[in-house]
C-alpha cells in the first residue's frame, strides 16, 4: 500500500474530529441522534482507513485480524442484544476501550517510549476502567452481588492508589536499562487492574449510572494519553470528545443523584449497607385494571412515569396508545422522567422517542416535580428506585440524598408491576404502602393494554 503524504493524512484526521463533533453535537437531541451516530462512524471509518496509509504502519495481516476478531462479534451481539440488555454492553464495550488503551501502553512501556509519564497515565486509567467496567457489566447483568464491602475497604483502596502512584513514578524515575523496570510495569498493571475491581466493588445502591458514566470519561482520556504517546491526532481528538464528553454526562449524573464524586466512589459503610432499616407502614393495596381505567380517563392531569420495568415490558408502544386515548378524552398527560430512570443515561427518553411520544410532553424531573400536588393520577410504570419516598427520609437508606420524582404528592397513585419485586438498590418503596396508592399486578404491556381497552370502553 502507498503510504500518503503527511499532509493529506493530517487533513484527513482533522475531518475526522469535525465529524466526530458535529456527530456529538447531532447526538444531544432525540430527533437527529441517530444521524449523529453515522457522522461519528463515519468519521471513525476515515480515521481508520487513513492510519493503513501512514507511513511505518506495518504488520496488516495481524491489524485485519485484529479488527476482525473485534469488529464481528461486536457487530454480531450489537445486532441481537436485547434493548434490556444494552447498560451492561455499553459497560462492556466500554471497558473494552480502555482496556485497549491499557494494551497499547502496555506495548509502549515494555519497549521503550520518550513519552513515559503520558503511557503510564494512560495505563492506570485504562486499566482501571478495563476492569471497573468489567465488575459494572457483571452488576448490570446481575452476575454478582450489587455491592460487596469488606472491613477497611476506604482505607485499603486508597493505600492502594498510593502504591500504583509511588510505582508509577519510579518507572519513569528509572533509567531505561533498569532490569526490574519489565517487573515494575507488570506490577504496576496487575495492581491497576485490582484497583479498578477494588473501586467499583462497594458502588452498588442507585450509583452504578454515575460509575458507568466515569468509566466512559476516563476511557476517552486513556485514548487520549495513548493517541499522545503514538503521535495519532484522531486518538488525542476521540478521546479527548469521549473524555469530556464523559465528564460532563458524570457530572449530570452526580448531580441527579446530588452525590459528589468522591462520595460514590469512596462511600462509608452505612452508605453501602443496603439493610436499611424496613420504616414501611401500612399495606399493598391491590386495584383491577377497570377501577384503575376509570379513575384515569376521569382525571383533569395524569402523570405518568416510566421506570425499567417499562423497558422489560416493552410497553412503551402501549403507554402512548393509552396516552392519545386519554388525550382524546380531554385529560392533560405528561411524563416525568428521572434522569437514572431504567439502565443507562437517557433510557426512558429513548423508548418513548422509539414510540413516538413528542418531545414537548416529556418533562425531567426539576421541570415538573412542583406538578405531583396538582395531579389527580400518577401512573407508575415499572419504575420503583426513582420514585421511593426513603430518599427523603431515611438516612440509612443507601438511596438516601437521591432526588426523587415526587409521586407521593400527588392525589391518587396506580402502580403497575408484577409482584413485590425490589428496584435495582434492593429496597422496600414507602410509596407502594401508602393511602393514595394503588397496585396494579402484572406485566407492564400487559396491564397498560388492559387499561387501554378499559378507557376505550367507557
Ligand atoms: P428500578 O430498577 O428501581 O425498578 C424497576 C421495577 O420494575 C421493579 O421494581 C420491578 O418490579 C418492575 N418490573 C420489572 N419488570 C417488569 C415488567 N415486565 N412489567 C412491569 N414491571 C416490571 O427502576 P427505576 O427505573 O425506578 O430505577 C432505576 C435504577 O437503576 C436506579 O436505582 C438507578 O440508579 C439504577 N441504574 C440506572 C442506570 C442508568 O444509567 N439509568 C445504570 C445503572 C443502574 P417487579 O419485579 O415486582 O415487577
Amino acid at each position: 500500500m502507498d503510504d500518503l503524504p503527511i499532509f493529506l493524512i493530517q487533513t484527513a484526521y482533522f475531518l475526522a474530529a469535525i465529524l466526530f463533533i458535529l456527530g456529538l453535537k447531532k447526538m444531544g437531541s432525540p430527533a437527529t441522534a441517530r444521524g449523529g451516530i453515522v457522522w461519528a462512524g463515519v468519521g471513525m471509518m476515515l480515521a481508520t482507513i487513513v492510519t493503513f496509509l501512514t507511513p511505518n504502519i506495518g504488520n496488516f495481516g495481524l491489524i485485519i485480524t485484529a479488527i476482525m476478531l473485534g469488529g464481528l462479534p461486536a457487530w454480531w451481539f450489537a445486532k441481537r442484544v436485547a434493548m434490556t440488555d444494552m447498560p451492561q454492553m455499553i459497560a462492556l464495550y466500554n471497558g473494552m476501550g480502555g482496556g485497549a488503551a491499557a494494551a497499547i501502553a502496555a506495548v509502549e512501556l515494555f519497549k521503550g517510549t520518550d513519552h513515559q509519564t503520558l503511557a503510564i497515565l494512560g495505563a492506570l486509567i485504562g486499566s482501571v476502567s478495563f476492569s471497573g467496567s468489567i465488575i459494572a457489566y457483571a452488576k448490570l447483568k446481575g452476575l454478582m452481588k450489587k455491592s460487596w464491602a469488606f472491613h477497611n475497604q476506604q482505607l485499603v483502596t486508597i493505600a492502594l492508589f498510593t502504591t500504583i502512584i509511588l510505582l508509577g513514578v519510579a518507572i519513569i524515575m528509572a533509567p531505561s536499562h533498569m532490569v526490574a523496570l519489565t517487573f515494575m510495569i507488570t506490577v504496576f498493571f496487575i495492581l491497576a487492574l485490582i484497583f479498578g475491581i477494588l473501586m467499583t466493588l462497594p458502588i452498588g445502591g442507585a450509583d452504578m449510572p454515575v460509575v458507568i458514566s466515569l468509566y466512559n470519561a476516563l476511557t476517552g482520556l486513556a485514548v487520549a494519553f495513548e493517541g499522545f504517546v503514538l503521535g495519532n491526532e484522531a486518538m488525542i481528538i476521540a478521546g479527548i470528545v469521549v473524555g469530556s464528553a464523559g465528564t460532563l454526562l458524570t457530572r449530570l449524573m452526580a448531580k441527579a443523584m446530588n452525590r459528589s464524586l468522591m462520595n460514590v466512589l469512596l462511600p462509608s459503610s452505612h452508605e453501602q449497607s443496603h439493610n436499611a432499616i424496613d420504616d414501611t407502614e401500612g399495606s399493598l393495596k391491590p386495584i383491577d385494571a377497570m377501577d384503575a381505567g376509570i379513575m384515569m380517563a376521569y382525571a383533569q392531569q395524569v402523570i405518568i412515569i416510566p421506570g425499567y420495568g417499562m423497558a422489560v415490558a416493552q410497553a412503551q408502544h402501549k403507554i402512548w396508545e393509552l396516552t392519545k386515548t386519554l388525550i382524546e378524552n380531554k385529560v392533560a398527560v405528561k411524563f416525568a422522567i428521572h434522569p437514572v430512570a431504567g439502565r443507562m443515561p437517557g433510557h426512558m427518553n429513548v423508548l418513548l422517542a422509539e414510540a413516538g411520544v413528542p418531545y414537548d410532553i416529556i418533562y425531567d424531573l426539576d421541570d415538573i416535580n412542583e406538578e405531583f400536588e396538582k395531579t389527580d393520577v400518577v401512573l407508575v410504570i415499572g419504575a420503583n428506585d426513582v420514585v421511593n419516598p426513603v430518599a427523603r427520609t431515611n438516612p440509612e437508606s443507601p438511596i438516601y440524598g437521591m432526588p426523587i420524582l415526587n409521586a407521593d404528592k400527588a392525589k391518587n397513585v396506580l402502580v403497575i408491576k408484577r409482584g413485590e419485586g425490589t428496584g435495582f438498590s434492593g429496597i422496600k418503596n414507602n410509596l407502594f404502602f401508602a393511602d393514595n396508592t394503588r397496585m396494579l399486578y402484572g406485566d407492564g404491556q400487559k396491564m397498560a393494554a388492559e387499561l387501554l381497552q378499559n378507557i376505550k370502553s367507557l
